[in-house]
């Protein structure tokens, strides 16, 4: 959900541009020449056709002028901001062809994959290249006969040298009543806009298509700021209504969280939705909008969209503004890896459902059912004795969105999303406990100062500096970090959840349990379908990914069933014994059930005791009125 960008406008134009402003303060005279440059250069032209938008192809012409006589070496991008992996752009481009100024044929080299390099110019080059993209979601392009939904990397080409250039951006509908949703700057023209720089273009992702937009205002200390919501949908005018009044709720408690509304880039922040069945399930922030993405209906889906929509609009805050150093600039060329995803991602994911509990769009009991099954997947997760949350940050290449043909062990990586959401909440309850008038609120605001508001990208150590001043206790801070940041280690979360009143407990713990993988029905055989974690009873019983379970206590195993019933049937501590046959051999083990260490947390009314004063305060100070 990625994250992203960045966009903006480093390098010169809508971001405050740090080192401009540097260097005019320094000395105005002082002004690069290169700035200088890239201020009066010609615009980069990028003019967009959707004539075979049935067959998924864009017709896309870009022209560079004045850019002298060396050869230009064009490219497409091999990462996209908010996605932490690489993807080859250039895979989806073909029939590239480029005349010069005098609409002159020019001759194109290919020495790599990524980029066209074009000699012979006359300062002046206009490409023309066929996109094929048939997948909506925040990474890449879909072209259909009813959108053209582009995120930027995955669509324009750009020229290396020339990334300081502002650029302007033409679509060309195929129907009269499509309409752009975007965060590009707008003009009088509904279907031309500019960006400031390569970098700000590259984060604004654009729907062409037939959308419903909603609309309002949030008040920034006297400046209104626009919130626009733009939904490509197929349900009702009612439906939107009704999702728009949510998502402003939630936005409002959110602007309460952070104590500001972002100044965004021409003052206003744009939801790009597109809930049809033909896109792919997604959330991805840009700096002054996000693409939400659900093959669901409102309908179909009980307007659970707001979740998607939530975490998003955090990150205007967290990620684009309160940005780790890491990213900035974002690099296009390839991944862009920081150990801090555990606070960028997880801590955004403790506020996306907080806010909406807060905002009174979920009830306490739901948003509990969710918070233990996040906390029980952590305290419970092999993947942390392999590493810490920041450790597990820097594995993002590895598993956001990224492929491979080959196996990795899945038991070895914990997601920085519910990692990062549980160490928020294991900081929220603690400074609740000991700092009393203080919360992670506190702490949010505090980075938001320093730099946010001053958009100074942050290093991990500069969280921990940010939590020392919020607290007054660097030791406080500095222990904090070191374990359960730089290490592994969790809280006793029974005590912290206490304070509110609240019961951890297990959830099933009559049930008997194999401690994962699955063994599930593949064909006509039951297969260990992944490598179990170290320690877990299929593990210790020698199984692995690919065995093929033949029976259990002399009875034969086929299907789901068969098996669902052995597990129903046994008790933690049970022993049965399994013939199976791994890679070939014929071979017999014994295995032993475990307790499930599913955990729960409820209301200790529903539990059966009684909430104190002091805990229903506590309670409805950190979740909200229960409404
Ligand atoms: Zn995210």
């Amino acid at each position: 959900m990625d994250r992203g960008a960045g966009g903006g406008v480093r390098g010169g134009g809508v971001r405050r541009n740090r080192s401009a402003t540097l260097a005019l303060a320094a000395s105005v005279l002082a002004l690069s020449a290169g700035l200088a440059q890239a201020q009066t250069a010609a615009p980069v032209e990028y003019d967009l056709r959707f004539d075979d938008a049935v067959h998924h192809e864009a017709r896309i012409t870009v022209t560079w002028r004045d850019v002298g006589t060396e050869p230009l070496r064009v490219r497409m991008s091999r990462s996209s901001p908010g996605r932490y992996a690489i993807h080859e752009f250039a895979k989806n481009v073909y029939s590239v062809s480029a005349v010069d100024g005098a609409g002159r044929a020019l001759t194109i080299g290919r020495t790599d994959p990524y980029g066209w390099t074009i000699p012979g110019h006359d300062g002046t080059v206009s490409v023309t290249y066929t996109l094929f993209g048939d997948r909506a979601d925040g990474t890449y392009a879909q072209i259909d006969a009813t959108h053209a939904h582009l995120n930027i990397p995955a669509s324009l080409m750009w020229a290396e040298g020339q990334e300081a250039r502002p650029a302007t951006v033409r679509f060309r509908p195929v129907a009269p009543d499509w309409r752009v949703a975007t965060q590009l700057r707008p003009t009088e023209d509904p279907y031309v806009f500019t960006a400031p720089n390569l970098q700000y273009l590259m984060d604004s992702p654009t729907e062409v298509s037939a959308h419903a937009v909603r609309e309002w205002t949030v008040d920034d200390a006297g400046t209104p700021r626009t919130i626009r919501l733009a939904v490509h949908h197929a349900g009702t005018d009612a439906e939107l209504d009704r999702f728009a009044a949510s998502a402003r709720k939630v936005v409002d408690q959110q602007i309460a969280v952070f104590g500001d509304v972002p100044d965004f880039d021409f003052g206003t922040y744009t939801f790009i939705a597109d809930y049809l069945p033909y896109v792919s399930g997604d959330g991805m922030e840009h700096r002054n909008s996000t693409i939400l993405t659900d093959t669901r209906s409102f309908a179909q889906a009980d307007f659970d969209q707001l979740g998607t929509l939530s975490h998003e609009f955090i990150h205007a805050w967290n990620v684009e503004r309160i940005r780790p150093a890491e990213l900035e600039p974002f690099d296009f060329t390839d991944a862009n890896p920081t150990p801090s995803l555990w606070f960028a991602e997880g801590f955004t994911s403790y506020y996306g459902p907080l806010t909406i509990r807060r905002a009174g769009e979920q009830s306490v009991d739901g948003f509990l059912a969710d918070l233990g099954g996040t906390l029980g997947f952590i305290v419970n997760n092999p993947g942390r004795a392999y590493g810490s949350p920041q450790e597990m940050s820097l594995r993002a290449p590895f598993v956001d969105a990224a492929t491979a043909i080959d196996p990795t062990n899945p038991t070895i990586f914990t997601s920085y999303y519910p990692y990062g959401q549980i160490i928020a909440l294991a900081l929220d309850l603690t400074l609740r406990q000991r700092f009393p008038g203080v919360t992670l609120d506190d702490y949010m605001r505090r980075m938001w100062r320093v730099h946010g508001v001053t958009e100074q990208p942050f290093t991990p150590d500069d969280l921990v500096e940010a939590l020392a001043v919020t607290t007054g206790d660097r030791a406080f801070a500095e222990d904090f970090f070191a374990r359960h940041v730089e290490a592994s280690e969790l809280p006793d979360f029974g005590p912290l959840l206490g304070q509110a009143g609240l019961v951890l407990r297990p959830a099933r713990p009559e049930a008997a349990w194999i401690g994962g993988p699955p063994i599930r029905a593949t064909g006509t055989a039951l297969m260990v379908t992944n490598v179990p974690a170290r320690g877990s009873p299929v593990f210790e019983a020698g199984l692995s990914r690919g065995d093929e379970i033949v029976s259990v206590d002399g009875v034969e195993m086929n299907a789901d069933a068969d098996w669902a019933a052995v597990v129903a049937a046994r008790k933690p501590g049970d022993t049965v014994e399994i013939a199976y046959r791994q890679r070939g051999a014929d071979k017999t083990t014994r295995l032993t059930f475990a307790a499930d260490p599913a955990i729960e947390v409820v209301r200790v009314e529903t539990a059966g005791g009684s909430v104190t004063e002091a805990q229903s305060a506590f309670r409805e100070a950190w979740l909200g009125p229960a409404s």
